[in-house]
């Protein structure tokens, strides 16, 4: 298959169709070479209706049909993903620029998250007790009805996964909103989907930007929202749907603190460290984008440097998205050259031969970075991390505490107990030791406090049925004395 010919011109999926209405086209580019590789349609707010109401009229059958039906889609659709692999890698990196190996993690971890929802049905047993004499009370989880997931562009592959497997197996229907960036993942998912056996309406995609979010936001017929994307439209996300009177649960973005200590082994340390920050090119959300280095860690940082130049841009390091983030990416390491931070290692100007069209940025290591400097509160979302100096472990969790995000913390040490102490007073919702990435494989939660998240509850896991279900309750009373009371 020639994937850029195939998907040359991406249209809205709706009720098991893909089509175009007379919606303006916008570029889909590569960020590894700069070549245009795609459009997309900017769907408007008509068009969002449209996949509603297709969602709409699915959901009675769909949400009728039993567990067991509906799992076994999912487990025919896992086994495509892990049959079309190498071509949904492909197509993860066309249009995000990650490395082979990155996007095939992707794809893997996808897959991870059906054998998750496939298991939904052995974790739902729903609870039945005799609450008084021959009266009898039951729960029972039944779907929302329309919900609606919008995504970012760093995960085009897993991102969505987080939600679409368990909405779809709970019994809801689904209107998906990816990244303008990376709109392709999505397509070959409804075809995929489709193969599996999923019915028409049951899952559906609107392209397009802001007025589509908008739109999603504002529908009278969409039940939940769920958003994972920057902080600053997380909140504008979580306040347009609640204010509307839906479920939203915002996903924001990260600035995490890797708190490294001074008997943390020091190769481990500086390959987890240098892993978590050049991993994706930086822009994962659970990336290292601070190191909190406590007393005498010079010795460490002297390996990061090293680690970090086995960093390859075009090779084991991928491109950035866009131009414009490789030139945020490159003022902030500027700014902070500017007020006094010494660069130890500068992935400015870089470019790779072959592709100078593509946007990179090598890896970079700043030390002596302050605690008021932007690359040490901002969100930078690229191969750079940022060296504050500590003198004990109360400081660098102060540093820690500071921040207004919170999805990620970590720390790097051997002693249990200053292991335990970052556990308990970190202010994050995803903690690792030494362990640079710290994301919780299923069933257990994914999701962050403070400014990384909004709304009760967390994406993925068991805490997601929560979200995407509400309960039934019925009273029964089996006892057939007529003066007996259920209150008896
Ligand atoms: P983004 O916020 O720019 O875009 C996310 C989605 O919102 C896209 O679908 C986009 O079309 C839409 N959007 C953009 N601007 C909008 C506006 N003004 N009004 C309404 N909708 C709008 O995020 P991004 O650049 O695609 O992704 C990177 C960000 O996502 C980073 O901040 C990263 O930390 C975060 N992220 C967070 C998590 C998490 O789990 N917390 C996971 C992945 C990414």
């Amino acid at each position: 298959m020639n994937l850029v010919t195939e998907l040359s011109e991406v249209k809205n999926y709706i009720n098991g169709k893909f089509e175009r209405n007379g919606q303006s086209l916008m570029d889909v580019f590569n960020p590894s070479d700069g070549n245009k590789i795609s459009s997309i349609p900017m769907s408007t707010k008509q068009d969002v209706d449209k996949a509603v109401q297709a969602a709409k009229k699915a959901f009675p059958n769909w949400s009728g049909m039993t567990f067991k039906e509906r799992v076994q889609i999912f487990f025919r659709y896992r086994s495509l993903l892990e049959k079309n692999m190498d071509e949904l890698t492909k197509i993860v990196q066309l249009e995000n620029g990650k490395t082979y190996g990155e996007a095939q993690a992707e794809v893997l971890k996808s897959m991870e998250l059906c054998e998750f929802a496939v298991s939904i049905p052995q974790i739902i047993v729903n609870e039945v007790q005799e609450v008084s004499k021959g009266v009898e009370c039951r729960i029972e989880r039944k779907p929302l009805g329309v919900v609606a997931s919008i995504t970012p562009f760093n995960f085009p592959n897993m991102v969505p996964h987080w939600t679409l497997p368990n909405v779809l197996v709970l019994g809801n229907t689904m209107v998906m909103k990816p990244s303008e960036l990376v709109p392709l993942s999505t397509v070959r998912m409804a075809e995929l989907l489709k193969e599996a056996g999923l019915p028409d309406g049951v899952f559906n995609i609107v392209n397009g930007g802001k007025e589509v979010v908008e739109a999603i936001c504002d529908h009278p017929d969409i039940e939940a929202v769920s958003f994972v994307g920057s902080t600053k439209v997380a909140k504008i996300v979580y306040k347009r749907a609640t204010s509307n009177l839906k479920r939203c649960v915002a996903l924001g973005g990260a600035k995490n603190h890797l708190i490294v200590l001074p008997d943390a082994n020091p190769e481990m340390t500086a390959s987890n460290v240098i892993a978590s920050m050049s991993g994706c090119a930086g822009q994962r959300c659970m990336a290292a984008s601070v190191m909190v280095g406590v007393d005498k860690v010079q010795h460490i940082i002297d390996k990061m440097v090293e680690e970090a130049k086995k960093m390859i841009t075009g090779d084991n390091l991928g491109s950035v998205i866009t131009k414009e983030a490789k030139e945020r990416i490159e003022n902030y390491i500027a700014e902070a050259e500017k007020n006094g931070a010494k660069i130890l290692l500068d992935g400015r100007n870089t470019t790779v031969v072959g592709k100078e069209g593509g946007y990179y940025v090598g890896p970079t290591i700043i030390d002596y970075v302050t605690t008021d400097m932007s690359v040490a509160t901002e969100e930078i979302f690229g191969p750079v991390i940022s060296i504050i100096r500590a003198k004990d472990l109360d400081e660098a969790i102060a540093i820690e505490n500071a921040s207004n995000y919170g999805n990620a913390a970590a720390v790097f040490t051997q002693s249990g107990g200053l292991a335990k102490q970052v556990m308990d007073r970190a202010s994050a919702g995803m903690i690792g030791v030494n362990i640079g990435v710290p994301v919780p494989r299923e069933p257990f939660s994914f999701g962050g406090w403070n400014e990384s998240k909004f709304g009760v509850g967390d994406i993925t896991g068991r805490s997601s049925i929560e979200f995407w279900t509400q309960c039934k309750k019925t009273t029964i009373k089996w006892n057939p004395e007529a003066q007996t009371n259920w209150m008896s």
